[in-house]
């Protein structure tokens, strides 16, 4: 392989017997998710395939030939037969009739649903007709690291002739659509035992009779690729040779924990952004050879690839063998407005009347040598698929400079890709984002009743969350289950104790490692105790100053620090209790521990203001169900402080209660959600009880 450490050829996964009695539509899914398991075969997201059946039509009953191709979206590797369009062939050739050449393109996209077969919702993509005019039943489209290396190299059209002879053909670089579609299709006529096709700077087209047939092929010629270039990379020195050398991994991470935060608040003004952290071996070789600025500078070529990552890389200057990270966050921000400059004058230099506006200016991939890659984008999963993208273009990279001499698309043609109308109208049908989305949420305690609640309120808004807590099987089983609710982009467990300074500030540090830094803490990690005064021993008294006061000054302490590095404000909420407030019997030292920490919400409230950091207060009361609180001791020195059985207390608490209701962990992740929201852009240094009231508690 291009990379060698990625391990030798790619299996013949094809299994007979699976296929047996698969119809159509089922092998093609079957073939799909096949070529989709190996990211060696496409990138995520990358590439499509089809198939062209015959089925009944709904309406006359008659034998059709319908097109089966990958839609708009999705992955090929977990595809299932609703990720397909379904297309009249006929209707298909028919367009050829509408087409008005190469400048009208456009519009035939316009036609593809007046295409459609069985009323299939799933939206049909812009290489629809790459598919549908190759006269091949079966048809694979795949962007393989290592065609992409022979695709981007000088001398790509050669090489393929050197690797493949006659059996795989070369077509220059064409930016998909209906003439890239009639391209293919004189190709195949012209070349009737042809396997495939190389398309110039972009992927590899292959077909075959059968499935089985079309996928065998698949494989064949990309294994045939990694031959050949592990054969011409024999002893030549990669990228150049390495100019330096990497860190170890742990100084790798704090240099991320110190530096995600800060690009992340240079370019967070409009939205925020989500970080990725990668510092895999074939990241290292790349960010510290001899000819990264060289090769970073001529973009990514695969349009696939700078769709997610911009054409052009950021390179952070920085020597390992001397490490100055302070000098590098001094020169942060005028690197990054230097970037932006750039982009403005590509935009500049690239647009067209009609061009769509200037996006986001600001760098998606940033490489640091002897570190690794920072990669930034409007949520995780996108950030984190940015990075592996330009994982795919530092392999592109690597097997063509090695043979050869790499090449980028030209700015130009990039542009037209990436301000491509029917780009923009892709972008334009987005969903609209969430309340939290791009919103980093780092929740102590989190693996407890309320802060289980309010993970799962926070990440229904689409904020990403860290769990942090001391208890470890909590911890796991919470991250699991909110994991599988809200993808695994979304979760991250650190086993913290609050009470440790160190331990606190390694947890912030794996959250801005993670995720880029953080906009949200909600600081609720506790425990109840019960104890008359004279009963209280000091151990006790501390354990409440502990974990309670001592606690929520260390997580927000480190908190402000990381809101004040960011520079775009920050929100704090602090789960007190209504004890907080008002005296309980036989609970003096909880009581003022929580009465501690209401008044700590309000200092941090005056001095974070003038940075937009905001802190606010939610005071629960009774919250037995889900809380653990209540299934150990303090529910039986409750009972007894009450003079009344354990069953009692829940129908005590409501009944104590002004409204007569019961309080649930969803009502306080309510509270909670409101004060880290926007909807409270304007509170700060505010209390609100959610105890179905009790005038005991009232603030004034
Ligand atoms: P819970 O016991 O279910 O959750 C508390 C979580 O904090 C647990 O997962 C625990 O492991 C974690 N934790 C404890 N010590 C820690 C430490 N040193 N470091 C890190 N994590 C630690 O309880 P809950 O009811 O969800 O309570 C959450 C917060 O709400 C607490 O601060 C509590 O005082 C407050 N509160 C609860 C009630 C109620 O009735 N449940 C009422 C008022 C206030």
């Amino acid at each position: 392989m291009l990379d060698k450490r990625s391990g030798s050829r790619l299996a013949n996964l094809w299994d007979d017997a699976k296929a047996e009695g698969m119809s159509g539509p089922e092998l093609l899914v079957y073939r799909s998710n096949t070529l989709g398991s190996d990211k060696r075969v496409t990138n995520y997201g990358g590439g499509n395939t089809s198939s062209k059946v015959w089925q009944k039509d709904p309406l006359t009953g008659e034998d059709v030939e319908v097109l089966w191709v990958k839609g708009s979206g999705g992955d090929s590797a977990s595809i299932k037969l609703d990720g397909f369009a379904t297309l009249y062939m006929q209707k298909l050739r028919a367009l050829k009739g509408l087409y008005r050449g190469v400048e009208h393109e456009d519009e035939m996209v316009g036609y593809l649903p007046h295409c459609t077969f069985n009323l299939n919702p799933r939206a049909a993509s812009i290489d629809t007709p790459l598919h549908a005019f190759v006269p091949k039943a079966c048809v694979d489209h795949m962007h393989p690291d290592a065609i992409i290396a022979v695709a981007a190299a000088k001398d790509s059209k050669a090489i393929t002739k050197e690797i493949f002879g006659d059996a795989i053909g070369w077509l220059p670089w064409k930016r998909p659509g209906f003439e890239l579609g009639l391209w293919l299709e004189k190709f195949c006529l012209e070349n009737p035992d042809a396997k495939g096709v190389v398309l110039e700077s972009h992927g590899l087209f292959t077909w075959g009779d059968t499935p089985k047939e079309c996928y065998e092929t698949t494989i064949s010629v990309i294994n045939q690729a990694i031959d050949w270039f592990e054969r011409k990379s024999e002893g030549k020195a990669i990228f150049g040779g390495e100019a330096v050398q990497s860190l170890d991994a742990p100084a790798r991470r704090a240099i991320a924990a110190k530096l995600m935060p800060r690009i992340r608040g240079l370019i967070s003004e409009k939205s925020h952004k989500l970080g990725h952290f990668d510092d895999q071996p074939a990241v290292l070789e790349f960010v510290n050879s001899k000819d990264l600025r060289p090769l970073a500078a001529l973009g990514t070529s695969c349009p696939d690839h700078f769709l997610r990552t911009k054409i052009r890389p950021l390179v952070i200057e920085f020597d390992p063998a001397k490490p100055d990270v302070d000098a590098v966050i001094a020169r942060l921000a005028d690197d990054i407005a230097e970037y932006r400059v750039g982009y403005q004058a590509y935009y500049d230099a690239c647009k067209h009347p009609d061009s769509p506006a200037i996006r986001d200016p600001n760098a998606v991939v940033y490489l640091m040598p002897g570190v690794g890659m920072f990669t930034f984008a409007g949520d995780k999963a996108t950030a984190r698929i940015s990075g592996e993208f330009y994982v795919n273009a530092i392999n592109v990279m690597r097997g063509a400079s090695t043979v050869s001499s790499y090449v980028g698309l030209s700015a130009q043609e990039a542009f037209d890709i990436e301000y491509w109308q029917l780009e923009e109208a892709k972008l334009q049908r987005l969903p609209k984002p969430k309340a939290l989305a791009g919103q980093i949420a780092l929740v102590t305690g989190g693996a407890g009743g309320i802060g289980r609640a309010t993970a799962t309120r926070l990440l229904r808004e689409g904020a990403c969350v860290v769990l942090a807590d001391i208890d470890e099987a909590a911890l796991a089983s919470a991250n699991d289950e909110l994991s599988k609710a809200y993808g695994k982009d979304f979760v991250r467990p650190v086993r913290i104790d609050v009470t440790s300074e160190d331990q606190v500030a390694s947890g912030f540090a794996e959250t801005s490692v993670e995720f880029g830094g953080i906009d949200i803490l909600v600081s609720n990690a506790g425990l109840a105790s019960s104890a008359p005064i004279e009963e209280t021993t000091l151990a006790l008294w501390n354990k409440n100053m502990d974990i309670l006061s001592t606690g929520y000054f260390l997580v927000s302490r480190e908190a402000f620090r990381l809101f004040r590095a960011q520079k775009i404000g920050g929100n704090v909420v602090f789960v007190a209790s209504k004890n907080g407030l008002a005296a309980s019997p036989n609970a003096s030292a909880y009581c003022t521990a929580k009465a501690a920490e209401i008044h700590l919400a309000r200092c941090l409230a005056l001095e974070g203001a003038e940075a937009q950091i905001r802190v606010n207060v939610v005071n629960p009361d009774a919250v037995l169900r889900g809380s653990k609180i209540w299934t150990g001791e303090w529910k039986e020195q409750r009972a007894a402080a009450y003079k009344m059985s354990t069953d009692d207390l829940e129908e005590h608490y409501r009944s104590r209660s002004m409204l007569k209701r019961s309080v649930f962990p969803e009502d306080i992740a309510e509270a909670i959600y409101f004060f880290a929201s926007g909807m409270s852009a304007k509170s700060t240094g505010n209390i609100v009880n959610v105890d179905a009231g009790n005038a005991q508690s009232f603030t004034r």
